[in-house]
């Protein structure tokens, strides 16, 4: 077999650099003399990009894999649930048809006693979220997704976390160090040693000498150190369907800190982007995301301010450029790039935290049996990663094209054609006459779903219109059992669940059972 792998560095203190890190030296089995050495380096002087407080509920499984207490991410990293996107004006211009908005929910539709989708299509009476899921009921009534008794990780509702990056990145480094055997070094790499076939060597660092390793992990952030300025791998720019380039980001104090706590990002479209709205357990997060080539940073300044109100006068905004696209290639020779030196989307679904989670696990999972392995193992990590990708990119542009907005360029522009992928266009041609089904997402690299599209395309009236299959109203009984079903279940957890801030407040205090 050859000649086995048997230390890694990761370059990077980012959020992205430490669950690469923790998901090595997990599998890796790092804290054992005969585990993978892990170690990673971190330049003191380059920050961490500090933005990055919305995830999807992908990243529980992953934190009670690695090991790590949910009180603990709770208490240490203000954290919230976030049970929804709640996209609201994406659909219609608020200013003639008065303001409009619909759930992203992470509970899956309840759809086992028989699907109500057609029937909801044939006669869309109230929000498609509603007539599938009782989750939307739940965030408007301002209730948390779990019990304060329920075991850590474990929900009445599927959920994720609202939560302040750095102290997240923080969390993970003692974690890792602390419990997974990470090695850490302060160093900041000014140079890159290469062997004769051009793979890498060892980096040259300021106050560290020169560190060696079998495998790299670049997580050196939108600079992409390794991957991109050593190895040449160029980025593929997706500006041309996503045109939205830039960010203004703030962090606003509560007025009244017993204020209630959205369950959902407020994800509020405007004339030429959208902006986030987090709450965290002590301040909330905010930005707005938005296409340069459609408004001067001014304007955009303005339109922020304008949404903060007076509150916000006196905050300085900060200027975040966005890099908008993927490597041509993942990893190449032996450097792999997890993180925003991978690629970067705007954050409108969180798809970050995901690809860069997903993609560390890949990597730990699949990693090389000996450097013999290592063509092979690249070649399926960049098919697969790409293929993510393509499909990040075509879930994030549904919400755009899908939008009748007309009240800006940025709106028209964002439904020409020339700026949508043609798989989506296929999709969308398909689903005009059928229901999305899951044999259109057949691929398990595919990261958004069946799920993810109904709400979304019917979150935004989306026409499917089903004349041609009289067979799926075939079955209103089956229907109308699920929406009995969700109305027993929604009062049931209405009746359970507290408000999102006690819970929260509990938990802080009493702790979660551990699993
Ligand atoms: C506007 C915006 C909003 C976002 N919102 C979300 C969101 O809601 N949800 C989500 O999942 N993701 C979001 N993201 C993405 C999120 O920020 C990233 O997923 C995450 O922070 C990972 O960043 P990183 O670790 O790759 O890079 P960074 O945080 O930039 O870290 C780079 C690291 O590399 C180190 N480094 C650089 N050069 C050297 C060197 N020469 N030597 C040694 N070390 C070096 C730095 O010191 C630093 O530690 C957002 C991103 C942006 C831009």
């Amino acid at each position: 077999m050859g000649q086995g792998l048997r230390k890694v560095l990761v370059v990077g203190g980012g959020t992205a650099g430490w669950l690469a890190a923790n998901h090595l030296a997990k599998r890796l089995q790092s804290r054992l003399p005969q585990g993978v050495r892990v170690c990673l380096v971190e330049a003191p002087d380059i920050p961490t990009i500090g933005v990055g407080e919305g995830t999807v509920p992908a990243i529980r499984n992953s934190l009670a894999y690695l090991g790590i207490s949910e009180t603990e991410l709770i208490r240490q990293c203000d954290a919230t649930f976030k049970q929804s996107i709640q996209f609201i004006d994406w659909e219609q211009d608020p200013a003639r048809h008065g303001s409009n908005s619909y759930h992203h929910l992470f509970d899956y539709p309840e759809i086992l006693g028989g699907d109500p989708t057609p029937f909801w299509l044939a006669d869309p009476q109230g929000s498609y979220a509603d007539a599938v899921a009782i989750q939307g009921r739940l965030i408007e009534a301002g209730l948390g997704p779990k019990l304060a008794t329920q075991a850590e990780y474990q929900g009445v509702c599927q959920y994720a976390y609202h939560l302040d990056a750095a102290k997240f990145g923080a969390l993970l480094a003692r974690h890792g160090t602390g419990k997974l055997g990470v090695e850490y070094i302060r160093a900041k790499v000014l140079d890159i040693g290469y062997h004769p076939d051009g793979s890498i060597r060892c980096l040259h660092t300021d106050s560290a000498g020169a560190l060696e390793a079998d495998l790299f992990v670049d997580a050196s952030g939108f600079g992409a150190l390794l991957l991109g300025q050593g190895l040449k791998v160029p980025l593929k720019d997706q500006r041309q369907f996503l045109l939205c380039d830039q960010a203004l980001a703030v962090q606003l104090p509560y007025q009244d800190p017993a204020q209630p706590i959205p369950c959902a990002t407020l994800a509020t479209a405007k004339e030429a982007g959208w902006i986030w709205d987090i709450g965290l357990t002590g301040r909330r997060g905010l930005g707005y995301v938005y296409s340069s080539a459609h408004s001067s940073h001014e304007q955009a300044e303005a339109v922020l301010r304008q949404y903060m109100g007076p509150g916000g006068d006196d905050l300085v905004l900060r200027r975040i450029p966005m890099q908008v696209g993927y490597r041509e290639r993942f990893w190449e020779k032996n450097c792999v790039a997890i993180g925003l030196s991978q690629g970067f989307v705007e954050p409108l679904e969180a798809t970050g935290l995901l690809m860069f989670d997903i993609t560390a696990r890949m990597l730990a999972d699949q990693f090389p049996a000996s450097q013999a392995q290592i063509p092979a193992a690249a070649r399926r990590f960049n098919q697969r990663v790409g293929y993510a990708w393509e499909r990040v990119i075509d879930f994030v542009k549904l919400h755009y094209c899908l939008s009748k907005r007309d009240d800006s360029a940025f709106w028209l522009d964002n439904r020409s054609a020339a700026t949508i992928p043609d798989s989506l266009a296929d999709n969308l041609a398909y689903w005009r006459h059928q229901l999305p089904s899951h044999y259109d997402f057949t691929d398990i690299s595919a990261v958004f779903g069946l799920e993810n599209y109904l709400y979304v395309l019917y979150g935004m009236h989306y026409p499917t219109d089903l004349a041609g299959r009289p067979d799926l109203l075939a079955d209103p009984a089956g229907a109308r059992h699920t929406q009995a079903r969700l109305s027993a279940r929604l009062q049931q957890a209405g009746s359970q669940l507290l408000p999102h801030r006690q819970l929260l407040d509990r938990i802080r205090q009493h702790g979660l059972q551990k699993i």
